[in-house]
């Protein structure tokens, strides 16, 4: 059927993601030593001004990510809502900043995909291993449940669906709670993603929720950027919801968040460790800066939160 089609295009979009990071690091934007576990090869060349994109949204979202975690000083889980084959639960323990359970959701096929990758890499199990002291680790085909990492397989536009199996995975409502989606929610409509949405701020009376993906989109720019996407029969279904930096806060504001912010990605180039920004600027030559500038104002980072132990969440900026 087209929906089928259509969710197989979608699924697909996880390895782009996946050999733009690797192509990246292999340029030495930012350092991701378990990357390579989940592309099969660095690729063909990526343009520079894509890698640079990349470096801002790696360093953007793990810039709120951290200062989440600091905040709660780790007493916390994260949700990486459509993870596809992220590796941040990995940065993470290597760097001291685990929360207590960090979960991951993504279509039963990725999922069982990512566990498999897990399974064959020492590099990948060892950790969970280590971090794991009760007996029973859960590892089948489509699950994968230690005491620190746990991935699901679901459809994210299911909420009562997702519900359940979180709890079954020992989800901690009381717990603060940081939510991750990462060029998601645009495959979604947008009542499907307020749901997602909704559900989050009345699940958790502590959160903050971090989205990145794409806005303005009503410009020209942003109809190429539709078109191409659309070219490989991925069906952008939340486009509305990226028409603005106020489209994409107003998703917040109107499901329950107390408060939301949103910045596009040339913005948060700008306001990145700027002695960061001159060492990946001299990795590659780029001779036409308009079109980076352009390709990251159709790019946004939104952050929302709800704040009732005062953790002063409010408070995390650039
Ligand atoms: N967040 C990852 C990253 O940045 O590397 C992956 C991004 S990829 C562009 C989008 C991911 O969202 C894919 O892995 C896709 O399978 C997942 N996804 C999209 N819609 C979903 C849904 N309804 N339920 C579960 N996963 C979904």
């Amino acid at each position: 059927t087209d929906t089928d089609t259509s969710d197989e295009a979608v699924r697909a979009t996880c390895d782009d993601a996946t050999t733009c990071k690797r192509f990246a690091t292999s340029k030495g934007y930012w350092k991701d030593p378990y990357i390579q576990y989940f592309a099969r090869s660095v690729g063909e060349r990526k343009a520079p001004e894509i890698n640079r994109g990349y470096y801002a949204r790696v360093q953007g979202v793990n810039h709120l990510l951290d200062a989440f975690i600091r905040k709660a000083e780790c007493n916390c889980q994260v949700i990486n809502v459509g993870a596809g084959l992220d590796t941040t639960f990995w940065r993470l323990k290597d760097e001291n900043l685990m929360p207590r359970k960090f979960f991951e959701i993504d279509f039963p096929t990725v999922v069982a995909r990512k566990i498999h990758n897990i399974k064959t890499k020492p590099p990948l199990s060892k950790p969970l291993i280590e971090t794991h002291s009760t007996d029973s680790l859960l590892l089948d085909a489509h699950s994968l449940d230690s005491d620190r990492y746990c991935i699901i397989g679901a459809d994210l536009r299911d909420i009562s669906n997702l519900d359940e199996k979180l709890k079954k995975f020992q989800l901690n409502p009381e717990l603060p709670t940081l939510l991750l989606s990462e060029c998601v929610l645009v495959y979604m409509t947008p009542s499907q993603s307020s749901n997602l949405v909704h559900w989050a701020a009345e699940t958790f009376h502590t959160a903050m929720f971090i989205n990145y993906e794409q806005v303005n989109m009503s410009d020209r720019f942003g109809q190429v950027m539709i078109e191409n996407l659309q070219r490989r029969q991925c069906t952008l279904a939340g486009v509305e919801a990226c028409q603005s930096l106020d489209t994409q806060k107003e998703r917040f504001l109107k499901t329950g968040w107390e408060h939301a912010d949103a910045l596009d990605m040339m913005t948060v180039y700008s306001m990145l460790p700027q002695d960061d920004v001159a060492r990946i600027e001299r990795l590659e030559f780029l001779d036409e800066r308009e079109l980076l500038q352009q390709l990251l104002q159709h790019y946004s980072i939104c952050w929302a939160t709800k704040d009732k132990l005062n953790l002063g969440l409010s408070q995390l900026v650039f």
